[in-house]
């Protein structure tokens, strides 16, 4: 069986990241596909479900998990501090499922280090006034926070060239259909289609 394939997908907030995968598993439910679920010292929101949303753990916690190397990459982000669980990835990645890491620039640079099979993806806003615009429709932030995010999300963007593929989220079903057509030309590479045909492709070959 070949290997799942592990895809990094950074954005900045209010791109529209976590409706893109999350409908891009709804709408594959036979395609074996995950994603990573993080653990953080940041407080959980409102609506946010231990090990769902994140696995929610204490600062010593984190630090004591970090000693026992039991993160792929982790990384402070702003203020908290965020890591990809390394033992699920490896298993997951074994088993031929493909892995979505919802994680920032730093976390895909560490990645990209220690797994250079991985693919990355960014996600764009189409402009500044339309990720200010979905922000504030969110309803969850005051005006000060959504300053702050909105800096954050230069600092984020700054990075875009740093990965594979660049995702335009201006129409949501198209920025799907994009999404989607990297994931099955992923699948289509040669030696995905080997490992998943090799008897058909032997008696070709006969
Ligand atoms: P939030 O707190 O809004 O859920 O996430 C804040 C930022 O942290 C987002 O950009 C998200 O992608 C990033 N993030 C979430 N989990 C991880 C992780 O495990 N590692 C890294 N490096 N970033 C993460």
């Amino acid at each position: 069986m070949s290997q799942g394939t592990l895809y990094i997908v950074s954005a900045p907030s209010g791109a529209g990241k976590s409706s893109l995968i999350s409908a891009l598993l709804k709408d594959n439910p036979r395609y074996d596909m995950k994603v990573s679920v993080s653990h953080t010292t940041r407080a959980s929101r409102p609506g946010e479900e231990n090990g769902v949303h994140y696995h929610f753990v204490s600062v010593d916690d984190f630090k004591a998990l970090i000693e026992q190397e039991a993160f792929l990459e982790y990384a402070e982000v702003f203020g908290n501090f965020y890591g990809t669980s390394r033992l699920w990835i490896e298993e997951m990645l074994s088993k031929g499922v493909d892995i979505f890491l919802d994680i920032d620039w730093q976390g895909a640079q560490q990645i990209r280090e220690k797994m250079p099979n991985a693919k990355s993806i960014f996600i764009l806003p189409p402009s500044r006034e339309e990720l200010e615009r979905r922000l504030n429709a969110r309803g969850q932030d005051s005006d000060e926070v959504i300053a702050k995010r909105m800096e954050e999300a230069r600092s984020e963007i700054s990075h875009y060239n740093e990965y594979d593929y660049v995702i335009v989220n201006d129409d949501f079903d198209v920025a799907l259909m994009d999404i989607k057509a990297i994931l099955r030309a992923e699948r289509m590479k040669q030696d995905k289609q080997y490992s998943r045909h090799h008897d058909m492709i032997d008696r070709l070959l006969d």
